[in-house]
């Protein structure tokens, strides 16, 4: 494992020491269930209460505030279905042709149960228009569903300007946040979102463990049904790995601003840049997450270039989906206006707090061989793949 250079960090993140030492109590002798009366149930709960502080005060708002999941994609089909329940008569929802897979299959469903849909568009850099935003916003708009950070580009939505436009339209807003949370400051006790979604395992928590925050303002309805989390989310709690997230969030709150991680993706971008030619950076440079980056490489097809990667012990991902039967190129490239051809010779790399300068060199120059190699390989300017 060591001699992995992991830049994947959004596609999940190794648990944090500091994390796994918190959780192994609950794991072992502390094995109370928190709705329990007797010592060891109460202690359970104890920790919940501790974990849900934790999480509170990195996203700015109550306690109370914070419900907690099983995963990002969880929050974010509670959120959508508590929205549409707050006004059955509202039949419209407004997202984004760049959402993650969570919010876009959810939408696609409810488009098939008679929603209407309307699904904004991004510019060449990946950037929203809050113009377009307020134009699309009607009467029997139920829901604004968006993503705070794009988790293939990192590049940011205007959060901000889009809780304005909302709530002047008195339309309740959802915001993805599982990139950005512990990433970015975030203050929702201001912010104007009624819902937004958070998930442990991009955070340093294990994977299986999420949060919603469901303002104390709206009427929640939850998506399964039982008496826990106050009735806003039924099943016993994953303590552990809720005590996990707890001591990930603390541990995201004190690193916030050291800054760590955006100068090791400059140095990456810069070096890459200079040393190879048809490298272009996709996504607004100035609005991005400090930790991503992701780069069109002319003429080498992304699949290929993964394998090459990972048997030099790098780990990145390609901007596409794979399926049994061919590689999609992805949606967010080709909102964006990417054809075909850029969108599958594109790789995303996202640094984390433990990827070191050393790694980020090695990184490098094994992003220069395998791209020479692909290169060298095919005939310059013939197809990346068949289309
Ligand atoms: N939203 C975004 C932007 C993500 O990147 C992800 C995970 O990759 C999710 C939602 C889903 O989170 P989870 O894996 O916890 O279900």
């Amino acid at each position: 494992m060591n001699d992995v250079i992991y830049l994947d960090h959004n596609a999940t993140t190794p648990v944090a020491r500091e994390v796994f030492e918190a959780m192994v109590p609950w794991l072992t002798g502390s094995f109370g269930n928190p709705s329990s009366v007797y010592r060891l149930g109460r202690e359970a709960a104890a920790a919940l209460d501790v974990a849900r502080g934790q999480v509170a005060a990195l996203a700015g708002c109550r306690h109370e505030e914070i419900v907690f999941t099983s995963c990002g994609t969880e929050s974010i089909n509670t959120a959508i279905q508590a929205a549409l329940a707050m006004d059955p008569d509202r039949r419209h929802i407004i997202t984004s042709a760049v959402e993650h897979s969570a919010t876009m299959k959810a939408c696609e469903h409810l488009a098939r149960r008679g929603y209407e849909v309307t699904w904004l568009g991004v510019d060449s850099l990946g950037r929203l228009d809050p113009g377009e935003l307020k134009a699309a916003i009607r009467s029997d708009t139920a829901l604004v569903s968006l993503l705070w950070a794009n988790n293939e580009t990192g590049v940011l939505f205007p959060v901000g300007e889009i809780a304005s436009i909302t709530q002047a339209a008195r339309v309740p807003l959802h915001i993805d946040a599982v990139q950005a949370f512990g990433k970015l400051p975030l203050d929702l006790g201001t912010l104007g979102v009624q819902f937004m979604s958070f998930s442990g395992h991009k955070i340093y928590a294990p994977k299986g463990v999420g949060a919603l925050y469901a303002s104390h303002r709206v009427r929640f309805s939850p998506m399964l049904r039982g008496s826990q989390e106050e009735e806003r989310r039924g099943g016993t709690q994953n303590v552990a790995s809720i005590v996990g997230f707890g001591c990930a969030a603390a541990l995201a709150a004190e690193r916030l601003n050291t800054g760590d991680v955006a100068p090791l993706r400059d140095r990456f971008e810069m070096s890459l840049l200079e040393r190879l030619s048809g490298v272009r950076i996709n996504g607004d440079r100035t609005n991005r997450l400090p930790n991503t980056t992701n780069l069109s490489f002319e003429d080498v097809e992304s699949e290929g270039a993964l394998i090459l990667l990972d048997e030099k012990g790098v780990c990145c991902s390609a901007g596409s989906a794979c399926s049994s039967a061919s590689v999609n190129p992805s949606h967010v490239l080709k909102a964006m206006g990417l054809d075909n051809q850029q969108a599958r010779s594109s790789l995303r790399f996202s640094i984390g707090h433990s990827t070191t300068a050393r790694e980020i060199e090695r990184a490098i120059e094994a992003v220069v061989q395998a791209v020479s190699k692909m290169r060298a390989l095919r005939p310059k300017g013939s197809p990346v793949l068949a289309a």
